[in-house]
Order: C-alpha cells, then structure tokens, then sequence
C-alpha cells in the first residue's frame, strides 16, 4: 500500500518488487505491474482515495485478454480526471486487438507520450462519474456525470492547433493506446471529458463515442437536405451513420447490407430501402432508387477492398464519397473514374468537436441509443458474453455494454 503514497514512487515499486519476488511467481510480478504506475504527489488531492487496485480487462496479446487485479490510478495528474466506469461499450477495434492484434496497441517500443507498450486496459466508450479531479481543472468537477472522446491529444502540434485533435501526430486513443475503460477507474485528461445531462443515461452516454464517428462522418458530406444517401455496412458505424444521416435532413438513406439481422435494424433505425448485393447488382439497384444517376453521398463503413471501390462507383457524378471503414487491405482502382466524374473522396477518422452535439441530440430525443444496445454485461463475462459472443452472433448483435462494477 506505501507505494501508492510515496514521495518517491518508483523507487519504492522497484522495493517491493524485489520483496515480491520472493513471495511469488514472476508471472504474478508482471500482472501487478501492469495498469498505473504512480508518479508523484505533488498535485492537491480533490476526490475519493483512490483504491490500491481495481478489476479491469486487459490485453497482452491475440486472444489474450484477461479480467484481472491491477494497480488502480492513483490520484489524477494535473490537467486529468479519475473517472469510476459505469458502461463500457466493446467497439469493433477492440474486437480486432482480440483476434488479430496488435493493430494499434504499442509494441515494441513505447507509445511516445503514454509509455504504453504490449499490455493495454482496453475500452474506450466509457461513461461514469469523476471521482478526483487534478490540478487546474476548471471545466469537471467531482460527481459530474460524463463520457469521453477517445483522442488524447497533444495540444502543440499543427494538427491540433488547427482543431483536429484525432489527426494530432502522437495522438493517444484510449483504451488502445492509454489505459481504457473496462477497469473500475480510468484516468483521461480534462480536456476530452464531456458532461453528460440528468436526462440522459450512462447507458446512453457510452454509445456518444460511435454515435460521434457516425456525426463526424455526416458531417464532412455537408449538409444532407434533399439528399439522398447510400451507407455500405450495419454495423455499428454504419446503423450511427444511418441514424445522424437521418437526424441531419436526409431525405432518403439507402443501406447496402446482406445481414437479415442488419437489415432490419438498418429500417428500424432509420434507412428507407435496402439493397442487397446478393440479389442482384448493387449498382443498378441504387441506380434505380435514384432516378438513374446513383447515390449523392455515400458511406462506405464496412472496410472492404471491394467496397471502396462500391461505394465510389454507385455514386453520382459530382458526388461525395466518405471512407470510415478500416481497411486491412488495398484497393485497385483506375482513379480516372475520379477525375472523369468529378467525384469526392473524402477520409473520416474517428470524430473532432462531435461529442457535443451528439449528446444534445440524445437528450433532446433526436437520437435513440436503447436499440443499438444487445447485451449488457458484467466484466467477469467480458471473454465469453462479450468478444466471443460478437465473435459468434455476429449479426444478431451491436453494442454489448460491459459493466465493471
Ligand atoms: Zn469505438
Ligand atoms: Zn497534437
């Protein structure tokens, strides 16, 4: 327990390790030192004492993520908050480090700013409360209800100083990156805290982070009055984008989806017509939805090869193309049908100024989260009900929230 209250931390830590060493296996050294190593003491305290250790879901490797007892954060640096973790949803991306990791967890070497290298507490849409608050923070203060953009950012580099905090040069996306949210605590700078309203749930306030990649997405199509829209995928980013598309004017919203789950979901949230590939030509099917001439924005959130160059081809001439799928590989493709055609090919990365109005709109009813929610679990379950079940029942399920406490 001294460590965690120290003048001098690391020296301590290196102390009781040895002391460890003899008490148990190495195996038993590695697992305590992963989570938070504490720096020092020289921020005022505001909030709870902060536990010793925590429960929390961490990723050392492909298919090796384990619910475990680490070191809890300790009291927040300046600048940061401690949150407690109510929801935590499992996103794509964390799928992706659990069959086909590392993809953007650090390894080898060090991230630059994080120190996270090879074990990572994953999660990274997160609701909860704040529980201490560092120095200088003026915007949070204790008990505030939150959620949290992923993007830690620098704040120094051209990037950032132009206001696109998720292109910064050493960007740091929780849970991937930085420690994450399923774990009891998580600590994250004031900066990409939001507070959420009474009206909104934590629930809710955990789907934000998907619900702002889908807004930021539709917003880089302008604006959508009058449009008609096509979105290739139903998944999660593909049913958020469908659902801000909606929100923001869209008259019509296509979904290209071969799921019978997905499809459905995609109707119900908010899309008008499906088409799907596998009963006959996409092209021609969008075409025919829009008097011949294809779709004026399309989406592309499924991260195909053969879907970028889909979603390029059953839109418009002088349309508007936005890549959020993650491609793993690439695509060809005679651009001159770019050049010939004078359409738009746009990237969309995560989200920048979002957050804020996505979390308006839940409050104001304009959008609806309870249905993108398929499973609600606890922590314990994270492996079997959470990654392998999304593994399995790929199309029956969207978000599975996972409760740490
Ligand atoms: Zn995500
Ligand atoms: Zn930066």
């Amino acid at each position: 327990m001294a460590i965690f209250d120290s003048a001098n931390p690391l020296l301590e830590t290196t102390i009781l390790f040895k002391k460890m060493k003899g008490m148990f296996n190495t195996q038993a050294i590695k697992h305590a030192i992963v989570g938070f190593q504490t720096k020092s003491k020289n921020n005022m305290k505001k909030g709870m004492d902060m536990p010793v250790t925590m429960k929390a879901a961490v990723w050392e490797g492909r298919l090796n993520i384990n619910v475990k007892e680490v070191a809890a954060p300790p009291s927040p640096q300046p600048g940061w908050v401690n949150i407690k973790v109510e929801w935590c949803g499992i996103c794509g991306s964390d799928l992706h480090e659990y069959l086909a990791g590392p993809v953007f967890i650090p390894t080898g070497e060090p991230h630059p700013r994080t120190g996270i290298q090879d074990q990572c507490i994953l999660g990274h849409e997160f609701s909860g409360s704040i529980v201490s608050v560092g120095e200088g923070v003026e915007n949070i203060s204790l008990g505030d209800r939150v959620t949290a953009s992923a993007c830690q950012h620098c704040g120094e580099c051209l990037y950032c100083k132009e206001g696109h905090p998720n292109l910064c040069e050493t960007v740091a996306f929780t849970g991937l990156m930085n420690h994450g949210g399923f774990a009891n605590f998580v600590t994250v700078p004031a900066n990409v805290v939001y507070k959420i309203p009474e009206n909104v749930s934590f629930e809710s306030a955990s789907l934000v982070e998907p619900l702002s990649v889908g807004m930021h997405a539709v917003k880089k199509a302008g604006d959508l009055k009058g449009k008609t829209v096509a979105v290739l995928g139903a998944g999660t980013i593909g049913l958020c984008t469908i659902m801000c598309a909606r929100a923001l004017g869209a008259e019509k919203i296509i979904a290209v989806e071969v799921s019978k789950e997905r499809k459905n979901k995609a109707l119900e949230l908010g899309a008008n017509i499906i088409v799907d590939p596998k009963e006959g030509d996409a092209i021609e099917q969008v075409k025919k939805h829009t008097g011949g001439y294809g779709a004026s924005v399309t989406f592309e959130c499924i991260g195909h090869k053969d879907t970028a160059k889909l979603a390029i081809d059953l839109t418009r001439k002088a349309g508007k193309v936005i890549m959020v799928g993650i491609f793993e590989e690439p695509s060809s493709y005679n651009f001159f049908e770019v050049v010939a055609t004078e359409k738009e090919i746009i990237g969309s990365l995560a989200y920048q100024n979002e957050f804020e109005d996505v979390i308006k709109m839940i409050s104001d009813g304009l959008l609806e989260t309870n249905s993108l929610v398929t499973g609600k679990i606890s922590i314990d379950d994270i492996i079997n009900m959470g990654f392998e079940e999304l593994v399995n029942n790929k199309d029956s399920n969207i978000k599975i929230l996972v409760s740490p406490n």
